[in-house]
């Protein structure tokens, strides 16, 4: 029996009305919320992996430009998924999640074997998030409707690469054996 838990990637202010806000992120904020919501149902952990940038310090703003400035709103998961008790929050100063955070050793301590990545950017954060938890040995599955990019070929490219490099299982919500 596998053991399960949501990471919810940058579901932040910023990048769903704030500097770096995308029209397409808005299509995924459903099907993760119904997500939460069969997850926190079942006992499965969610955790919040999100940006959460130093200023003048942080690499990413060369790229970016500012966003989801530490302490700030930008930084803060958007009211419709707002973290229920429970729930872990994990800031990161990079694309990944496990990245110099403790999202490996919280995860393990609840005993999870397979993560379930959801989020934005199926190319970016999302695809590098795949790639800490493949390195630690966690088995990879991605409901194809809660995460996004920039353009579908993008997004479809993202997934290809996050089967085909991390042997991730990319599915639908329903596949989930949680989901009644
Ligand atoms: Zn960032």
């Amino acid at each position: 029996m596998k053991k399960y838990a949501v990471i919810v990637v940058d579901m932040v202010n910023d990048f769903v009305t704030g500097v770096i806000a995308h029209p397409r992120i808005k299509n995924i904020i459903e099907p993760i919320r119904e997500l939460l919501e069969k997850a926190r149902a079942a006992g499965v952990p969610v955790f919040y992996a999100n940006d959460s940038h130093t200023p003048e310090i942080d690499k990413e703003f060369k790229v970016w430009g500012p966003h989801a400035v530490e302490g700030t709103w930008g930084a803060e998961v958007i009211d419709e998924l707002k973290p229920q008790p429970g729930d872990v929050l994990v800031p990161k100063k990079t694309y990944s999640g496990f990245f110099q955070t403790p999202l490996e050793l919280d995860l393990r301590e609840k005993g999870v074997d397979t993560v379930i990545i959801t989020g934005w950017q199926a190319d970016c954060c999302c695809r590098h998030t795949s790639a800490d938890a493949f390195f630690r040995g966690f088995d990879i599955v991605v409901p194809r409707e809660t995460t996004d990019t920039l353009t579908e070929e993008d997004r479809d490219r993202g997934l290809d690469y996050i089967k085909n490099i991390y042997g991730g299982t990319i599915c639908s919500l329903k596949d989930l054996p949680f989901w009644k």
